[in-house]
């Protein structure tokens, strides 16, 4: 059963030269235990789909749909019940932890106020949990780290410290955001061990958001491939990585280096910029980029339907016929 179900989200910010659609009719859900990761580069509304969701939008902002956790519908909820859930069953980590953290209360009284406020816990027990979660996610002499501030400690440990805040009250769903973009890769693996340990020991479900498909492949069960706001692509992890059906996620893939491939590891990018959502390319807003456009691409926006080994994909291509397709 879905942990989080979104139905037909639509995000728009009115700005002064107008609105901008960041999500259009996106439906995604993510079961206990599982992973599911959220790629598309920046600008395809794979945080604001999840901003949205957590009632966080900037107040320009507006959505319509559905985002169902535990049977309310959180875009419609109230800021108590949004309270309540926040921090507790439903629990974010950003790229930069410097934007969650207070700067100017010791991380240890941050992580404490977690418990006090949402479990009840005195100063004391508090104390006590808070310390045994850092040492969970190892952060060393954890005791001493309690009474620092958060600029007194390096990147690695303030996002350690955020993944200890985010698991504190046992949540049912972790949503991360780019956890792993302003770390070094030894420390990007280590904090990906952590969320995957949440996942693995306390069935916890992760929606794991990256402009990164290297990212995922160790820890996504399924892949959602954004763009321009869209959903174009989505399946388990394997069937995408193995066989993808968009364009836009071949062309991801090829950008995304591999180490045990010497001929594919230099930096291929995709052609183009990512389109400018006040004023989208009608059609398929992926046509201007893509190598196998045709006609009916450039008016027709294509539907998600079944892909060929499990999963959906938004593409007209199978509908050309066979000697006209060149993928
Ligand atoms: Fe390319 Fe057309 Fe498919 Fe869009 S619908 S991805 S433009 S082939």
């Amino acid at each position: 059963m879905a942990v989080l179900a979104i139905h037909n989200l639509n995000v728009r910010f009115a700005t002064p030269d107008g609105e901008v659609a960041a999500v259009s009719d996106v439906s995604l859900s993510v079961a206990k235990g599982e992973c599911l990761g959220i790629v598309g580069e920046s600008g395809s509304g794979k945080s604001q789909t999840f901003l949205a969701a957590m009632g966080l939008l900037a107040r320009n902002g507006s959505a319509t749909g559905e985002a169902l956790f535990g049977g309310v519908n959180l875009l419609t909820a109230d800021e108590p019940t949004l309270n309540r859930f926040r921090g507790n069953a439903l629990t974010m980590v950003f790229q930069d932890p410097m934007t969650s953290l207070t700067p100017h209360m010791k991380v240890g009284q941050q992580l404490s106020e977690v418990l006090v406020r949402h479990k009840g816990l005195g100063a004391h027990d508090a104390r006590m949990r808070v310390i045994e979660m850092l040492k969970r996610v190892q952060v060393s002499e954890p005791a001493r780290r309690f009474s620092m501030y958060p600029h007194e400690l390096s990147g690695g440990l303030r996002q350690r410290v955020m993944i200890a805040m985010a698991l504190l009250c046992g949540p049912e769903l972790i949503i991360a955001d780019e956890p792993t973009t302003a770390l070094d890769v030894t420390i990007q693996a280590q904090v990906l061990d952590l969320v995957r340990a949440a996942k693995e020991e306390l069935n916890t479900a992760v929606v794991l958001i990256t402009h990164d498909l290297g990212v995922v492949a160790g820890l996504a069960d399924r892949v959602a491939v954004m763009y321009a706001g869209r959903v174009v692509e989505e399946g388990a992890v394997r069937r995408i990585f193995k066989a993808p059906q968009h364009p836009y996620t071949q062309g991801l893939l090829a950008c995304t280096p591999r180490l045990d491939d010497a001929a594919t590891s230099s930096l291929v990018t995709i052609a183009g910029q990512p389109p400018n959502l006040q004023r989208l390319p009608p059609g398929c807003s992926y046509h201007p980029r893509c190598p196998y456009a045709f006609e009916r691409c450039t008016r027709e926006t294509p539907l998600l339907t079944p892909a060929r080994g499990g999963g959906v994909k938004a593409c007209h291509l199978d509908e050309l016929p066979a000697a006209r397709q060149v993928a």
